[in-house]
Order: structure tokens, then sequence, then C-alpha cells
């Protein structure tokens, strides 16, 4: 299999992952390095990835929710600067 890449411009440079896919490699330095930054606002799970974090909460506290999920999860970035306001 060869996509037209070769393995060093498959191979992050970070932590010397080497993807088969430059596709992978390139959603994989999204990431790379970076805390979880999607926190579960029912539990203290964390993920890296919005939609993980979706399904976590879907499968979790499915019954619990009763919006849409992606209002509920707030990116924790430098703190206070989530433009969602508290809600309890
Ligand atoms: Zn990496
Ligand atoms: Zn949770």
């Amino acid at each position: 299999m060869y996509d037209g890449y070769t393995v060093e411009e498959k191979t992050c440079r970070h932590c010397q992952k080497v993807y088969r896919w430059k596709k992978g490699l390139d959603r994989h330095l999204q990431e790379c390095g970076k805390d979880p930054k999607f926190g579960c606002p029912f539990c203290d799970h964390r993920s890296k990835r919005k939609e993980n974090l979706s399904k976590h909460i879907i499968n979790r506290h499915g019954n619990q929710v009763i919006g849409p999920v992606d209002y509920l999860i707030r990116e924790d970035t430098t703190a206070s600067q989530s433009p969602i306001p508290n809600r309890n």
C-alpha cells in the first residue's frame, strides 16, 4: 500500500509515531502533545477529540442529556474564555 508519501512524511516529528496513511498523521498532528481539552460535564472523563467525548456522553450519560450534546462540551483552553455560560 502506497499513498504517495514517504515514511518520513508519515512520521510524527514530535513522538516518532509512524502512520500508514498521511491522513492519519495529519489527524494525529492536531492532537499530538496536547492535553485532552474536552471535559465531560458529568464526570472526570476528558478527551482530545470532541467527537469522542460526544460518544462518551451519549453512551455513559445519555439519560442525563436533555439538549444537544455539543452544547454541553466546553473546550478547556485558558480557563474563563468559555463562550458558553455556566448552567447548573
Ligand atoms: Zn506525535
Ligand atoms: Zn462522563
